[in-house]
């Protein structure tokens, strides 16, 4: 009876049945591409990364056994650090940044900005051009990651909010850095 009253208020509210019997096709249909499309986003994310080359390549136990484990977590497994933890978030010395994995150069002090959002951030990559991106479908957002072009190392994200003319904000996990102090 219950049960009857239910339909009935759903069929008043919705008009004639067949057009109940739509919507929730409808309905079902919104909910199969909303699953859908996150899964074939991640399929092909996980394609393009492994069919990826770098010219530095190491076995998973070479990385464990040269890196920290934080780094391992952060460069191998596309990990974040917790923010304000990193070394390298209110650092601000004269130098150059480079990949924790490679020691490629990635960054220059003199784009190093604080966002305020407890990781480290630049405004441009360095001239050597080592950061390139990807585009990231996890945790159900749409982002750019940037990685090291020479070992696919995972170095952040880059947003399109930044404050200075560039319109960009390199957000990189101190875990993915190193730092070269320039000699005066
Ligand atoms: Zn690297």
């Amino acid at each position: 009876m219950l049960v009857l009253v239910r339909v009935q208020s759903r069929a008043l509210f919705f008009g004639p049945y067949f057009a109940v019997n739509n919507f929730m096709k409808l309905f079902g249909l919104i909910l199969l591409t909303m699953g859908l499309v996150p899964i074939a986003s991640c399929q092909s994310t996980q394609k393009n990364m492994k069919s990826e080359s770098y010219p530095i390549v190491k076995s998973e136990s070479e990385w464990k056994s040269e890196l920290t484990p934080e780094q391992f977590r952060v460069l191998r497994q596309k990990g974040t650090e917790y923010p304000g933890s990193g070394a390298y978030d209110q650092h601000f010395k004269p130098g150059h940044y480079t990949c924790a994995g490679c020691g490629a150069k990635l960054f220059v002090s003199d784009r190093k900005f604080d966002a305020h959002c407890g990781w480290p951030s630049f405004d441009a990559q360095s001239t050597d051009s080592n950061v390139i991106e990807h585009v990231d479908y996890s945790h159900g957002m749409i982002r750019t990651e940037i990685l090291c072009k020479q070992c696919g190392g995972h170095l952040g994200h880059v947003f399109n909010d930044g404050p200075t003319e560039t319109g960009l904000r390199y957000c990189v996990n101190s875990a993915s850095l190193n730092f070269s102090e320039s000699q005066k």
